[in-house]
């Protein structure tokens, strides 16, 4: 059986001198063969039609994208991009939910509640297979039904109990209730520390958030109705700042917010992503007929994409992908 050649969906890995690259283009006809780079740097010869940004999360290449005037992604996301790299976003932006042309090819955009401008996109070929490209994801509800799902799987290994987890936001409201005064939570400057202004704010606090530079610049660039907001050094109850900075922070109680088990700190299960569960009720929810998980690179992928196989679903990690582009 080959579902991706009868869907007409050609997946293809980058490979550069030094090795294989964690990239995957789609190859697909419209009217005309057109290529789809996701989240891949901009080295491409010969050029591809577009280059889909799914979201400003380093390890999906926006830095290098960002200055291709064919590169495609949110509003937000290119302004994330400019924050995070100081130059400017080259290629062309939609408001999440717009359906927009990309070559004579109709291409929605879906949210992926990831982070903040987060978007899959979604398209047809002329052979009518619909085409679903999420990046990262963080809840699924409003992704559509589609034949071919390229997606990720960075908590993809079932027999993992790190990759099964929900969200602890219960812990999180107790603590910020306990100690609003002197606390530091660690974040991810991108992503995580937006979404811990937003469950700060939830759980009530008004007062000052202190934040490191980077941090501060994303949120007040990305984000309306803060509150508050002041660097690190001012005085303030609640401090973010990414968990390398948590050490030196002289602070009493300290927190990082994470799915991960491999900090010295305490830590709040607060995840930008699905856990396992989570990535295969997607799955089940769109309804392919191939799976291609592409993200992050190591193990996982293929750890997911034989998991689906066993429960009957066509999947392929992007390592056991045949077709190859030297780059
Ligand atoms: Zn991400």
């Amino acid at each position: 059986m080959k579902p991706l050649f009868d869907l007409g969906v050609l997946p293809v890995r980058h490979r550069t001198g030094r090795g294989f690259k964690p990239h995957v283009s789609l190859i697909f006809n419209a009217g005309k063969r057109l290529t789809f780079a996701i989240d891949t740097t901009n080295s491409h010869s010969p050029q591809p039609d577009a280059y889909l940004i799914t979201h400003a999360h380093s390890d999906h290449n926006g830095r290098s994208a960002m200055l291709s005037a064919r590169a495609v992604c949110s509003v937000e996301t290119a302004r994330a991009l400019e924050i995070l790299y100081g130059k400017k976003y080259a290629g062309r932006t939609f408001r999440i939910g717009e359906t927009i042309d990309i070559d004579g090819v109709e291409v929605k955009t879906y949210s992926t509640h990831h982070t903040i401008g987060s978007c899959a996109f979604y398209w047809q070929n002329e052979v009518g297979t619909r085409i679903l490209v999420t990046g990262d994801v963080k809840d699924a509800k409003d992704l559509p039904a589609c034949d071919c799902l390229v997606t990720e799987a960075n908590y993809g290994d079932y027999e993992d109990p790190g990759c099964h987890f929900e969200d602890d936001i219960g812990s999180f409201k107790e603590i910020v209730e306990e100690e609003p005064d002197d606390l530091a939570f660690g974040a991810y400057a991108f992503g995580k520390a937006q979404r811990a202004v937003s469950l700060l704010r939830d759980s009530g606090y008004s007062g000052k958030i202190g934040m490191d530079p980077i941090s501060l610049a994303l949120t007040q660039g990305l984000m309306e109705n803060t509150g508050p907001l002041v660097d690190l050094e001012s005085n303030c109850g609640i401090r973010i700042t990414t968990p390398a900075q948590i050490p030196s922070l002289k602070v009493s109680k300290k927190f990082i917010l994470t799915g991960r088990r491999d900090y010295k700190f305490p830590t709040i299960n607060i995840s930008d992503h699905m856990d396992v569960n989570g990535l295969i009720n997607m799955v089940h929810k769109c309804a392919p007929g191939a799976v291609i998980t592409y993200h992050p690179g190591g193990h996982r992928p293929l750890k997911l994409a034989t998991y689906l196989n066993k429960k009957g679903i066509y999947a392929k990690a992007l390592q056991q992908i045949n077709t190859v582009i030297d780059i």
